[in-house]
């Protein structure tokens, strides 16, 4: 049998899971009442995952690592945090592709989708193999949206790298690579053992402070 140094996923998934508390990304071990007013120990802050460059460009690294053998020809973002990750992944995989992002609308419907800068178009002339990038997935929406523009622009799919899938019901066509793939249990407040605990809730992270007045 061959000899492996790989390090299997669960133990890869910590590491990574480490590098997300150090950037203070992931909080563990507290009190968080959701959008969706459920509670939960453990959160995610989006908007931290990109604050250290040397973290964000290691990230980038294992992304674009693990897409190495597949020919890349763009990268394709939406949002801040994806796009400065994004470029990370860009500029670490071996086909040197290029980096661009889309922006996010609201349609009058009020349904939302992403469109692309006309001076992105060209990039697609010869029909690019794209690999989408995106920090958290909630909802997997917004790769949906992307996945959309891509075809409709001639390109290809050839990947999906992410930093944290929340739910594995969340699934693509494509390969799809997550660092971190971990769904966290959340409660309902009249269930919630950190309520029970009298563990106070986390005000700065979360659903906003203002927004549960008047709620008990
Ligand atoms: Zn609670």
């Amino acid at each position: 049998m061959p000899q492996t140094t790989e390090i299997d996923a669960e133990t890869l998934e910590r590491i990574n899971r480490g590098i997300l508390l150090r950037t203070g990304a992931y909080l563990a071990n507290d009190h968080f009442v959701l959008s969706h007013r459920r509670h939960t120990s453990e959160y995610v802050e989006k908007a931290l995952v990109t604050t250290e460059p040397a973290f964000t460009e290691g990230l980038g690294d294992i992304i674009a690592k693990h897409f190495a053998k597949v020919q890349v020809d763009v990268v394709l973002t939406t949002g801040y945090g994806a796009s400065i990750l994004g470029h990370c992944v860009a500029k670490a995989h071996p086909s040197r592709p290029h980096f661009i992002y889309a922006t996010k609308r609201t349609r009058t419907n009020g349904t939302n989708d992403v469109v692309l800068r006309r001076e992105f178009h060209q990039l697609f002339t010869h029909g690019a193999k794209v690999l989408i990038v995106e920090d958290i997935l909630t909802t997997g929406e917004t790769v949906k949206a992307l996945i959309k523009l891509v075809h409709a622009l001639g390109g290809e799919v050839v990947g999906i790298g992410t930093v944290w899938r929340r739910s594995k019901k969340i699934k693509f066509k494509y390969p799809l690579f997550t660092l971190v793939d971990r769904e966290f249990p959340t409660y309902s407040p009249t269930e919630c053992p950190m309520c029970r605990k009298g563990i106070p809730i986390n005000r700065v992270f979360g659903r906003r402070g203002e927004e549960e007045q008047g709620e008990t």
